[in-house]
């Protein structure tokens, strides 16, 4: 199992790196283990280039369990982790159209199905200084309703049962910004049609 989600993180850093959803050495992702230990990408090294035996693992509470460095922003993946117990993975990007929204405090709304199906509306946390116990805190109440969340002024934090999930939730939240984006452009984006989210959510069972 720890073997598995160490290539499957390894697999993502890739992805994310290849298609621009993080740059140098930013972001972070992180896989919580059957027993309760996480897994998490080290720090001060590209996604696009991580090794397996990079991965550090570390316990609920921080400590390194092992060897390396886990990334700088190990705080703000555990208080997912301790506030969700349905999560088990977790993304963070500086993709840059989401980051866009970020910085000018915008929040996400689900203005296309798939979004309102995976991420519903994405909302902005207040900002907190990157790196600290004050980050992690800027998300404790968001989270306990979204499974993803703007970082003001500086990325992008998804959450997921699995990693796949969390990662296919990073990259819809940078499509939908973009299409948001580009919606802008061209005039007002309009909202869907009244009662669609719940027929969405109702179709798909998820309500
Ligand atoms: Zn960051």
């Amino acid at each position: 199992m720890e073997y598995i989600l160490r290539r499957k993180i390894v697999e993502i850093g890739k992805k994310l790196y290849e298609k621009g959803l993080v740059v140098a050495t930013d972001g972070n992702v992180s896989a919580r283990l059957p027993d309760g230990n996480i897994l998490i990408t080290p720090s001060g090294v590209s996604k696009g280039e991580m090794r397996v035996e990079e991965i550090v693992k570390i316990s609920p509470e921080g400590e390194v369990i092992g060897r390396g460095k886990p990334s700088s922003e190990y705080r703000l993946h555990l208080e997912v982790y301790r506030l969700r117990k349905d999560i088990h993975a977790v993304v963070h990007t500086h993709s840059p159209y989401a980051t866009a929204f970020a910085v000018t405090h915008i929040p996400l709304e689900p203005l296309v199905a798939e979004a309102v199906l995976t991420n519903g509306k994405v909302p902005v946390s207040p900002y907190a200084t990157p790196s600290t116990p004050e980050l992690s805190k800027s998300i404790s109440d968001l989270i306990l309703n979204h499974n993803s969340i703007l970082l003001a002024n500086h990325g992008v934090l998804a959450a997921g049962k699995d990693l796949d999930e969390a990662y296919f939730r990073a990259e819809r939240i940078e499509y939908l910004a973009k299409v948001v984006f580009l919606s802008r452009l061209l005039g007002t984006p309009k909202p869907l049609p009244e009662g669609e989210i719940e027929r969405l959510l109702e179709n798909w069972g998820l309500k």
